[in-house]
């Protein structure tokens, strides 16, 4: 599989916007909100990047892909679910952005659940496709629109540990 962002950069690129992030809060609580199972590396090594001690940290289950293809339908965890959220400034922390679908239908649901704020910080996101239909606030790196793994990204749960970013190829 050819290598897309080796590790090196990656972890710099995550230092960044730990700093980003860290300067927009600037000293008020907030709470990560990683989208599982994707982002779970990705998150656990920004979470330790952020020396706020006021950030917290919460996760949510939310698939729309069948191996290589987007299956279309977003299943959002019920409303109860999402009113822990209330009155809090939430950061949802995504994987990729790719058609947006999976975001846009998150943030509705949450703006509904009445959270002070709502951004949000994707590693990636296939610009292409996506075409802003939702608002990134923090971006890791943007990639050509081909099928990424690898640094918590699977293809049938399989290359979430490479340490890298890599586009998938068939074995
Ligand atoms: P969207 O709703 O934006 O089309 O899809 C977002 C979700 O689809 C991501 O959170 C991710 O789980 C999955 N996804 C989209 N593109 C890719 C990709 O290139 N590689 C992997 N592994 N997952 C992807």
């Amino acid at each position: 599989m050819k290598v897309l962002f080796d590790e090196t950069t990656i972890q710099k690129r995550v230092a960044e916007l730990a700093h980003d992030i860290e300067a927009c809060y600037e000293g008020r609580p907030f709470t990560l909100l990683v989208i599982l199972k994707g982002a779970f590396v990705f998150a656990a090594d920004l979470f330790r990047r952020i020396r706020s001690p006021l950030v917290r940290v919460e996760f949510l289950r939310i698939a729309s892909y069948r191996g290589t293809v987007s299956s279309g339908t977003v299943i959002l965890p019920p409303p109860e679910e999402l009113a822990r959220f209330a009155a809090r400034d939430v950061l949802i922390v995504e994987d990729i952005v790719d058609t947006g679908l999976t975001l846009s239908a998150l943030v509705d649901a949450l703006r509904g659940t009445g959270v002070s704020s709502v951004r949000v910080c994707s590693f990636l996101e296939k610009t292409e496709i996506h075409q802003g239909r939702v608002k990134i606030d923090f971006l890791g790196f943007s990639v050509p629109n081909h099928f990424i793994v690898g640094y918590g990204l699977d293809c049938d749960e399989k290359h979430r540990n490479l340490p890298y970013l890599a586009l998938y190829e068939e074995t």
